[in-house]
């Protein structure tokens, strides 16, 4: 990674505690400063044990390990101090008829902001490739509209700073061939009404997808809705920390937008870039 001036944030990261990363957090942090990232996010997966999650769907910590990981990102928090600002973020799987259950959990936390996101469609791992067989079970473009449903119902919860990698179905490459303009001009008035946060997840560029999460027909709808933006690599190893942040920036300088959220215990602010 060359470093550059003008990166800003990432806000999507993870740890090894979640089971399936790689390296000391220490050393994403290391890497975050070497790429000049002006804050670092780490937002590990909210355990899924207290969602009700099976054992062998677990891709998470266990609820009994939170304190803990609170605690040593708080750590970092001020021994970084002085060379860039750490947030303590959770990517929390949004579950329908949880929405209480998670949201006064959030409050207790001293958290800097919460991502919301989808990789369970019907009880199955929509994101993982053991799973890749699912999508030939029904039409893609059902298995589409089920999960932007899906999506719109985690927006309405209002529980979450962040929407996370919001087209993250398409991880594997199953794409349908209808247009999906529609999904995308309703879902971005609803954000754009609802002012709720959506980041650009560069994970897709490593996924067989090979593109980033959201696409670019789906940005630019988002963008011309005025759809508040925020950045994040999904890093699962240090080497990912802003992982294709160059092609972002010019997308977005592309679109005219030059502005990216960010959060400080849950109220979100903009940086320029
Ligand atoms: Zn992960
Ligand atoms: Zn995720």
């Amino acid at each position: 990674m060359t470093k550059g001036g003008f990166f800003v944030i990432d806000l999507h990261t993870h740890t090894t505690r979640c089971g399936h990363a790689e390296g000391k957090l220490e050393q994403y942090i290391l890497a975050a400063i070497d790429c000049n990232l002006k804050e670092y996010g780490i937002s590990d997966h909210f355990p899924m044990d207290y969602l009700g999650f099976r054992e062998e769907d677990m891709s998470s910590m266990y609820f009994n390990e939170l304190s803990q990981y609170i605690k040593e990102v708080e750590n970092l928090k001020e021994k970084s101090r002085d060379k860039i600002f750490i947030k303590l973020g959770l990517e929390i799987d949004y579950v329908q008829g949880l929405e209480i259950k998670t949201s006064e959990l959030i409050k207790e936390k001293d958290l800097d902001y919460v991502i919301g996101s989808i990789h369970f469609l019907f009880g199955k791992d929509v994101s993982h490739p053991k799973n890749k067989d699912y999508f030939k079970t029904r039409p893609l473009i059902d298995i589409y509209h089920d999960y932007f449903k899906k999506v719109e119902n985690m927006v309405n919860s209002d529980n979450f700073d962040i929407i996370g990698h919001i087209d993250v179905i398409k991880k594997h490459g199953h794409v349908p061939s209808e247009s999906l303009q529609e999904f995308y001009i309703e879902l971005s008035k609803l954000l754009s009404r609802k002012n709720q946060v959506v980041e650009i997840n560069t994970g897709g560029l490593r996924a067989p997808v090979e593109e980033m999460y959201p696409s670019f027909n789906f940005l630019q709808e988002l963008v011309s809705h005025n759809v508040p933006l925020t950045l994040g690599s999904d890093a699962h190893k240090p080497s990912e920390v802003a992982y294709g942040f160059p092609k972002v920036y010019s997308i977005l300088k592309q679109l005219g937008v030059s502005k990216l959220v960010t959060f400080n215990q849950r109220v979100p602010y903009e940086i320029f870039f």
